[in-house]
């Protein structure tokens, strides 16, 4: 039997992308990586190419993802940085062993110390969450306003209101919501009005 896998939600940001794995943290949540196949998937959709992943390094990389989610929601809120995220962050960029590489065309790739070495991706991903956090990119950290979801994002819009993760899920499910909400309001009103005639 063919198990059904939930799809990845892209995103342009690596580490913001990386905690979207996990979505709709404040209501029923979705693991978008719950095999270390699909961490093995999802990294190759990024540049990390793995040929093997344990068990034991899918646990470190969600361990990895939520203390970044922390973190990033503690920036996002300018709550102090909580002290454990902030070392789980530090000891997966430190331990990491990538090497960025300039291809002939000019594009940067990611080269790993060995194939099977999910910790260097894994590295790649924590200096990411690290330049965003720290403000040193261009972009403003922010929650998603989807009360089931807000994940902390990367808003590199030119005005920096942009108030969704993700403008094909949660963008489009509020969208929703509002238009059924004045649909409501709607046919109740012109229901009160048939009631009068
Ligand atoms: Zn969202």
């Amino acid at each position: 039997m063919r198990v059904e896998l939930p799809d990845f939600r892209l995103g342009s940001v690596l580490a913001t992308s990386f905690t979207g794995t996990l979505s709709e943290r404040h209501g029923e949540p979705v693991e978008r990586i719950p095999t270390p196949q699909r961490l093995i998937d999802w990294l190759a959709v990024y540049g990390l190419a793995v040929d093997s992943c344990t068990t034991a390094q899918l646990e470190l990389a969600r361990e990895l993802r939520e203390a970044i989610h922390a973190a990033a929601t503690a920036a996002a809120s300018r709550d102090p940085l909580p002290g454990s995220a902030v070392q789980v962050i530090n000891d997966r960029s430190v331990q990491g062993r990538a090497a960025a590489v300039l291809t002939p065309e000019g594009e940067r790739r990611w080269r790993l110390s060995s194939a099977s070495r999910v910790e260097d991706a894994l590295g790649v991903i924590a200096a990411d969450a690290i330049s965003i956090i720290s403000g040193e990119r261009d972009g403003r950290l922010a929650l998603c306003a989807s009360p089931t979801c807000r994940a902390a994002f990367f808003d590199t819009s030119q005005s920096r209101t942009r108030r969704w993760c993700d403008m094909n899920t949660c963008g489009n499910r509020q969208k929703k919501a509002r238009l059924k909400a004045k649909q409501r309001a709607y046919n109740s009103f012109h229901n009160e009005v048939g009631s009068l005639r």
